[in-house]
């Protein structure tokens, strides 16, 4: 009975209501009892069989550790070794402006090449066994796993951002305990395994180091269809190659068809395909820069950096290990490694934490009418009537924009001049809209939110 009763809980609480953020951890944690399934709406998880006493723990654990629930990330953060207190990117001990020094690295990352150097550096020191890292599968466009290795070339050619919802930590269960692991993933999956590594510190020890990467915004497959139909092409099965940022940062989104034809568009161009895919998960958490990582690495988004092109990364160290880590990487030269202030590396990000730390609080408000919401412990103290104005206008855009006639509208629409439209009203939007969101931002203060969820820990 209890089982059924942790099961119901799963679904009424998170899969139901959309609050799943496909972390795989259902799968990842049980056995044979769930398994991801692609829905239009991102991959959730499935019942696969009828659940026994045997289920329970993992039941159990699962619901600890769901970031659809929500995450206690001020208590949480306080468990970190970091030094440094800070409620909008998180607790760290130092900032960076960071590249990879081998061209090879740097030329097929997504930002600096950081992400990659690191993992190199952790296993040729021997200091994890495996990384566990979300690639695509051979031969299979758009479909992805977690690759669980210790192959150095292989780490290499791992690179770019994959902006598609995928599970990640799905094969949980298939980690050995007598190895040691290091993750790569986004906020939620950070979230997730931190929450289980401080819960059952002695189950989950093999899993080492958390490496986080910032993440503004993710899209429900079917983004890729819809930019190849603005290109009159019809199946998924004509790509030969698919990149989101190749070539030179911030990168193109480069395909390559079967028949030698290339598309390519610009990454600021093919953002126009966000509102028309973005993923709910990401539009109902706080955290953008991974906060309960050990690391987290996003782009360094600053004119000055744009201009010199190559690709440059922002990183957050939150433990005393990175911090050694990146200043061994220096020394040998690997890693061109600069200091950073606490001002400008918000401000690299101001958009976006605005749109995560005040947009994710109004959305949730709005939500909590309708069903279960994810929890947090954070919440702003004031938000002003101008703000909330302006996400019932975001809200809106995105409402009509997912509409599936909408879509299909639009799909005729060729992809270039849609990026190059979604350019222009986007530069616009972030023009007005940025008095009210900066004063938001200047004026934020995150006070503590006592609720159930907060109450579990
Ligand atoms: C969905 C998404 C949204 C993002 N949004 C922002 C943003 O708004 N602002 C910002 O500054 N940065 C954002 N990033 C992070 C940024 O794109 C780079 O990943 C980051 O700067 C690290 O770059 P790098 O050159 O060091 O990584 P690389 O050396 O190129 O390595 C990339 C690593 O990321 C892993 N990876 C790629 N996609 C995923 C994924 N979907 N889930 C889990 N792991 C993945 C790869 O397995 C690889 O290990 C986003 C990334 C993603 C995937
Ligand atoms: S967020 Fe993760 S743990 Fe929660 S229901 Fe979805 S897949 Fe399962």
């Amino acid at each position: 009975m209890e089982q059924k009763i942790l099961v119901r809980k799963i679904f009424d609480e998170v899969i139901n209501p959309g609050n799943c953020f496909h972390c795989g951890l259902c799968e990842g944690l049980s056995n044979n009892l769930f398994k991801m399934k692609e829905t239009t709406k991102g991959p959730i998880p499935k019942l696969t069989r009828k659940p026994n006493l045997q289920d329970i723990n993992d039941l159990k654990k699962i619901i600890f550790a769901c970031p659809g629930r929500g995450v206690p990330y001020n208590f949480l953060s306080k468990k970190l070794e970091a030094k440094k207190k800070n409620k909008v990117i998180g607790n760290y001990n130092s900032l960076f402006i960071c590249s990879s020094s081998s061209k090879e690295i740097r030329k097929k990352a997504s930002s600096g090449g950081v992400v990659r150097s690191i993992l190199l550096e952790l296993i040729k020191s021997k200091k994890v066994d495996y990384v566990c890292v979300l690639d695509e599968k051979k031969n299979k466009i758009l479909k992805f796993d977690t690759l669980i290795t210790n192959n150095l070339q292989e780490i290499i050619d791992i690179s770019q951002s994959i902006y598609q919802t995928t599970p990640l930590l799905h094969k949980l269960k298939k980690l050995r305990k007598n190895k040691v692991y290091c993750f790569v993933g986004l906020p939620e999956h950070i979230a997730s395994l931190r929450i289980l590594k401080i819960k059952f510190p002695d189950e989950f020890k093999h899993i080492k180091y958390l490496i986080g990467i910032y993440s503004g915004t993710n899209m429900y497959p079917g983004a890729i269809n819809f930019f190849l139909k603005g290109n009159n092409i019809n199946y998924l099965n004509e790509i030969k190659k698919l990149n989101w940022r190749h070539g030179e940062w911030p990168g193109k989104l480069r395909i390559i068809l079967k028949n030698k034809r290339i598309l390519s568009l610009k990454k600021f161009y093919y953002n126009y395909l966000i509102p028309f895919f973005i993923s709910k998960s990401c539009m109902i958490t706080p955290d953008f820069t991974a906060e309960l990582s050990d690391i987290s690495i996003g782009d360094a988004w600053s004119p000055k950096l744009e201009s010199k092109g190559h690709g440059y990364s922002v990183v957050i160290s939150r433990s005393n290990d990175f911090d050694k880590i990146l200043h061994k990487l220096k020394t040998k030269k690997d890693l061109e490694l600069n200091k950073v202030d606490l001002k400008e590396t918000i401000s690299m990000h101001a958009h976006m934490i605005e749109f995560k730390k005040i947009g994710s609080y109004i959305r949730i408000q709005k939500l909590k009418k309708k069903g279960p919401v994810p929890l947090y412990d954070l919440k702003p103290n004031y938000v002003s009537f101008s703000r909330k104005i302006v996400e019932d206008f975001i809200g809106f855009v995105i409402f009509i924009f997912s509409k599936p006639s909408v879509k299909y509208l639009f799909s005729f629409i060729n992809s270039s001049l849609m990026g190059y439209l979604f350019q222009t009203i986007r530069s616009f939007w972030k023009y007005i809209s940025k008095p009210t969101k900066r004063k938001g931002l200047n004026n934020i203060k995150l006070e503590n939110s006592i609720n159930k969820r907060v109450n579990e820990f």
